[in-house]
């Protein structure tokens, strides 16, 4: 039988940008192979280039050379749109700030990304609630993230990258708006859903004791990976989709931090593999319907940051930006920080 494609496999892996007619190298040749079901985590101070890897694993950027494999699907040969298409069926996004619409019920934030996948209402309300519940909050499916606390905030994003069922999950620095309680209370949830369900976790974090939560350690510094370390196997547990678990603490348990696993040093570094996998064509693409407002009239955009014309602006609202009121924009590779760097190359 075929072993199933890797969750993602990076082939020597570049990106330049030019800021100011300077070229900055923020990756210079990764080569990396994330397998089903992996938890890993990318760690490495400020700068190194752990975002702008991030960014190139969930295709929401295009890499200046080198190859990456979506789940089988090499994406350097699909359009925008199919890239898109692959990104929205194969990858769930967390980031650091939540970016859930903030008039919004935490059911209504988790079924937004299936409106945009053509799923009906009923459905739609029935899988946000399941992938709720798997997170734990199945009682506040009508809280609005203002009534929610940061771990559970974080939480319902979650929730919202998984109801679209994806192979990986990708998490950016997901708690670092949070205090530690509700980071280690969003990491157990994290660890629960990885081992539970088998969606692949990657996730990025400058801080070693996120890090020690995922069984496998992916060190980036000055743009290449400098240590391979694997501390436990992937989980092995399959279900077909990574929601169909209960969760195995009730809400009552909600509170309680979990401390992390104590890391367990691995003996032998992992090679970073080159093998080639057999591409897997991509499903039929699913229709998007026009963005529009939410059904407590907060405004939507397009989930897919390169659909919104904004460049590298993101799709989900992002609560900081208050000023914007709930308009929808997707978490973005680069937010609207990117806008002070220009000329990017590679693209
Ligand atoms: P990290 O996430 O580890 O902090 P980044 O991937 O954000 O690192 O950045 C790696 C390097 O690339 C840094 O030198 C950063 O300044 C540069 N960089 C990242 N994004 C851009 C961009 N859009 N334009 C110009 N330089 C960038």
């Amino acid at each position: 039988m075929t072993p199933p494609p890797a969750a993602l496999e990076a082939v020597d892996l570049t990106r330049r940008y030019q800021l100011d007619g300077v070229s900055v190298e923020a990756l210079r040749g990764v080569t990396l192979r994330i397998e089903q079901g992996e938890f890993a985590a990318i760690i490495g101070p400020s700068g190194s280039g752990k975002s702008t890897l991030m960014h190139l694993l969930g295709c929401l950027d295009r890499p200046s050379s080198g190859h990456l494999r979506v789940n089988g699907v090499e994406m350097s040969g699909l359009s925008d749109t199919e890239l898109a298409e692959l990104r929205n069926r194969t990858i769930g996004f967390v980031f650091q700030s939540f970016h859930l619409l903030a008039r919004t019920s935490a059911l209504e934030n988790v079924a937004l990304p299936l409106v945009y996948r053509g799923v009906g209402k009923a459905e739609r309300r029935e899988r946000a609630r399941a992938a709720l519940e798997a997170v734990g909050l199945g009682h506040r499916l009508d809280h609005r993230p203002s009534q929610m606390s940061g771990g559970e905030q974080q939480r319902v994003a979650i929730a919202r990258a998984l109801v679209g069922e994806p192979k990986v999950l990708l998490a950016d620095e997901p708690t670092g708006n949070l205090d530690t309680r509700n980071g280690a209370e969003v990491m157990a949830m994290l660890d629960r859903l990885n081992s539970g369900s088998g969606v692949a976790i990657v996730l990025v974090t400058h801080e070693p004791d996120i890090a020690a939560h995922a069984r496998r350690q992916i060190h980036v510094r000055d743009g290449l990976i400098e240590l391979d370390t694997a501390t436990s196997p992937p989980s092995t547990t399959r279900p077909t989709s990574p929601l169909q678990q209960s969760p195995r603490h009730s809400a009552t348990e909600d509170h309680a931090p979990t401390p992390p696993p104590s890391p367990q040093p691995d003996p032998e570094p992992r090679l970073s593999g080159t093998s080639d996998r057999p591409t897997t064509p991509p499903s039929s693409p699913q229709p998007d319907p026009s963005p529009g407002v939410s059904e407590t009239g907060d405004h939507v955009a397009s989930p897919d940051p390169r659909d919104s014309g904004a460049g590298d602006r993101g799709v989900l609202p992002d609560p900081r930006d208050s000023g914007a009121g709930d308009r929808g924009v997707l978490p973005g590779s680069r937010g609207s920080g990117g806008g002070d760097r220009t000329g990017e190359e590679g693209r």
